[in-house]
């Protein structure tokens, strides 16, 4: 298996729903969004992905969350916006986008801080 990643980040503010602690309030992070992308066989020009693709689709989901209040955003009004809810809807975007067409696979890998990260992949 080959496997690829491409890294990128955001800042945002979130809180919490239903927490019991201090991340129930108003805080932020500076979230850095790892994406890796596997496949068994390398493509004619021998890449799995050409990085230029992960990246293009990558910073245009962050961009959409970047210097926002994540609770108020469309998604996490609904959804808690906890690290791995975060990492979970970075992949269905990125996977809407074809990232994981053509026999590959995806996962994606959130960190809220230098020691804790959230990872999602199926
Ligand atoms: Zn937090």
């Amino acid at each position: 298996m080959y496997k690829i990643c491409a890294i990128s980040d955001f800042s945002a503010a979130h809180m919490l729903r239903g927490y019991k602690g201090k991340c129930e309030n108003m805080h932020g992070h500076n979230w850095k969004v790892e994406v890796f992308v596997s496949a068994k066989e390398l493509d004619e020009i021998g890449m799995v992905i050409d990085f230029k693709e992960i990246k293009k689709a990558l910073n245009a989901v962050l961009e959409e969350l970047d210097h926002k209040n994540l609770n108020e955003t469309a998604y996490f009004k609904k959804v808690n916006p906890t690290s791995e809810n975060i990492a979970k809807y970075i992949y269905d975007r990125l996977f809407a986008q074809q990232l994981a067409a053509d026999g590959r696979r995806l996962k994606v890998k959130v960190w809220e801080s230098d020691t804790a990260c959230a990872i999602y992949e199926e």
